[in-house]
């Protein structure tokens, strides 16, 4: 089973819920966690697990050759990234940061200037522990697309998620291209939220963008009891998707999340009971 744990808010504790319900998954089945959060992974930092490198992540970057080219800047209006600044009369200057690989520079210049290189954007690390594999990505820092990443992820995992019982992904926070790319064909995605009117406004962003890729929703309440919950309760009854378990704000939550430590609690066995 693909499980997907999500939030449109970041500080909800959804990378404190995936690895404990990977734990507890764990006792009983083989489990591929993979950390989506490429930006800035820790799920091997909760679980104590060492990473090895398996590859590298890279992405096509353009060249262009200044002996073809005829400075019209055809390329720089084409990229919709903005990686090519062309100032009239001069030779175009890339940004690689900027740049996705999408090719349309290279299709759209006139004389053929424009030729292929590779760009490292990112790494792919595996570790175990236990029941569990844990396979992150991790994006190199000034990189602006993450869902490259996400991407190359995703086909890494492939050919080893039948080896697996269940697959949790630990998606970014948010609504934007890496969460959509992570959430695609997931057969549930629990939105990690909590009871304040910021976490009420990202929960209904994150089950929109849910109920349109078609993915079955389900949400799990983190510090329940720091306010009035009524908002959360209304979200879930408009959107059809249950509130399957409430973990309440517990110092001793609190110090295991503070010491980098999968929590405990019997909320997470609820979690687990209402997975189908
Ligand atoms: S490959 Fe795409 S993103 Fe990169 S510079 Fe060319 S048009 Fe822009
Ligand atoms: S489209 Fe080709 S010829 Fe025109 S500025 Fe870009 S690289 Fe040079």
């Amino acid at each position: 089973m693909k499980i997907a744990v999500t939030g449109g808010k970041g500080g909800t504790g959804k990378s404190t819920i995936a690895t404990a319900l990977a734990m507890e998954l764990s006792k009983k089945n083989k489990v591929l966690l993979v950390d989506a959060d490429v930006d800035c992974p820790n799920d091997n930092i909760i679980l104590s697990i060492n990473l090895k490198k398996v590859k590298d992540v890279e992405t096509m970057i353009p060249k262009i050759d200044k002996k073809k080219c005829i400075k019209c800047g055809k390329c720089s209006q084409i990229c919709k990234e903005k990686a090519i600044v062309h100032v009239k009369g001069e030779f175009p200057v890339l940004i690689p940061e900027q740049c996705t690989g999408c090719r349309a520079c290279k299709i759209a210049c006139p004389v053929g200037a424009i030729s292929e290189e590779k760009q490292k954007i990112g790494e792919i690390f595996i570790g175990k522990k236990e029941n569990i594999t844990l396979i992150s990505g991790k994006m190199k820092p000034g990189i602006e697309e993450s869902s490259l990443i996400v991407n190359d992820v995703k086909k890494y995992i492939k050919q080893r998620k039948e080896d697996y019982d269940y697959m949790i992904i630990d998606t970014a926070a948010g609504t934007h291209c890496p969460v959509i790319a992570a959430l695609m064909n997931s057969e549930l995605g629990i939105a990690i939220t909590e009871p304040t009117p910021l976490g009420n406004h990202d929960l209904i962003l994150i089950l929109k963008l849910m109920k349109k890729l078609g993915v079955k929703s389900k949400i799990v309440l983190n510090r329940s009891d720091i306010s009035n919950k009524n908002k959360i309760i209304q979200t879930s009854k408009k959107f059809n998707s249950k509130i399957i378990a409430e973990i309440p704000y517990d110092k001793k939550i609190q110090k295991a999340y503070s010491k980098g430590e999968p929590i405990k609690h019997k909320s997470i066995k609820e979690i687990v009971k209402n997975l189908k």
